[in-house]
């Protein structure tokens, strides 16, 4: 079986880089399964790329289709175009893509309509918030796919519920958690963590970059003042997203906790997290992870698409006003953190699972 896997932002690489272990694996066991990695270039950026096939040791993409920056149609379309054409010159069985970005999407849709056989890992999530790119590409991904593989039930039970036929839906785990497993005891402090005076449970990790948080400079710029007050004396530690360093530009803030430091690798930014005294974010990923290692997770967004972390885990929905953060940061810090629990299946071997079908069908 010849599979050629898709990835072109952060959350993908992180995705991608266990699957290809256990591709390996199989291979090594004798099994004939071959991939080809495609790189579509959306996230281009040292930090939000190179650095992750590294740390991660994912091989050298077979080919980069080098897209990067645009609007959702802009590069939609450039990946689709640029993708057709690598495909056409190097046939496969199966296109596999991971996750919600607009490689995801458009490569599903050029391999669907060249008559290859798609599989979306990550399959069935739903926020039901129509506003989110990543809800359209969901969407349109799981229209068109063939193997749906899924995180939880509620994303298999979203896919009956669409009418997919329950022998094609495949309740495997999650592979962010798998790459979080195999890389627990490689992580390792940030060359700040002295300088900055950091030590376990004295600090917050602050994760902004959607755009219904970061895109209006004045609602960023007082969202940012009012972490900044609630926290006390605690330290946050920002990895700024390029998409919210090009909003706020040059402004001065006159913050007096917050740190801003470029994104993280991998391996650094687990670090962080694992020893957090806590995370305010609005990414669906980081949810996941926090609510793996027990880390209090306040998620700045009004839905989320990963129910499992509320239910089970870690994390608290707060919404995307500072009152409400500091209402719910402020019971937490009273009455601590009231479950922990790890998903179904969260249990590092989602990969392994979906190559074990796969290599049935
Ligand atoms: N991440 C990282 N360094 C950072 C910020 C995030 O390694 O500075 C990782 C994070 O642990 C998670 C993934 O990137 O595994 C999530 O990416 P992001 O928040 O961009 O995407 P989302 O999950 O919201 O789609």
């Amino acid at each position: 079986m010849k599979i050629t896997i898709i990835a072109g932002a952060r959350p993908n690489f992180i995705k991608i880089a266990p699957i290809i272990k256990a591709i390996n694996k199989k291979q090594s066991d004798g099994e004939t399964i071959s991939f080809r990695l495609v790189h579509t270039g959306q996230h281009y950026d040292k930090n939000l790329s190179d650095t992750f096939f590294e740390e991660l040791n994912i091989p050298h993409p077979n080919a980069n289709l080098e897209v990067k920056s645009g609007s959702q149609a802009e590069q939609t379309g450039a990946i689709m175009i640029a993708f057709e054409k690598e495909l056409l010159q190097n046939p496969c069985d199966l296109v596999l893509v991971v996750g919600d970005v607009n490689s995801t999407m458009a490569c599903a849709i050029v391999a669907k309509k060249m008559n290859v056989k798609v599989a979306h890992v990550e399959a069935g999530i739903r926020s039901g918030d129509m506003t989110m790119p990543e809800e359209i590409n969901r969407i349109v991904t799981d229209s068109i796919t063939d193997y749906f593989f899924t995180t939880s039930t509620s994303a298999s039970d979203n896919l009956l519920k669409n009418g997919i036929e329950s022998s094609n839906i495949h309740f495997v785990g999650n592979v962010m958690i798998d790459t979080l497993y195999q890389n627990l005891d490689r992580i390792f402090a940030p060359n700040f963590w002295k300088e900055f005076g950091l030590e376990t449970g004295n600090y917050i990790i602050l994760t902004l970059h959607r755009p219904s948080n970061v895109d209006e400079e004045k609602s960023l710029i007082n969202l940012l003042e009012g972490i900044d007050e609630m926290v006390g004396d605690k330290k946050i530690i920002f990895p700024i997203h390029p998409r919210t360093k090009a909003i706020l530009g040059e402004t001065n803030l006159n913050l007096k906790n917050i740190l801003f430091v470029e994104p993280q690798g991998y391996l650094n930014f687990m670090y962080l997290i694992k020893n957090s005294f806590a995370v305010i974010t609005d990414s669906g990923g980081i949810s996941e992870e926090t609510t793996v290692l027990g880390i209090p997770c306040f998620t700045m967004r009004t839905t989320t698409e990963r129910p499992e972390t509320i239910e089970i885990g870690t994390n608290n929905l707060v919404g995307t006003s500072i009152e409400n953060l500091t209402l719910e940061f402020t019971k937490f810090l009273q009455n601590g953190l009231p479950k922990k629990g790890i998903p179904e299946l969260w249990d590092g071997k989602a990969s392994e699972r979906i190559i074990d079908i796969l290599l049935k069908k």
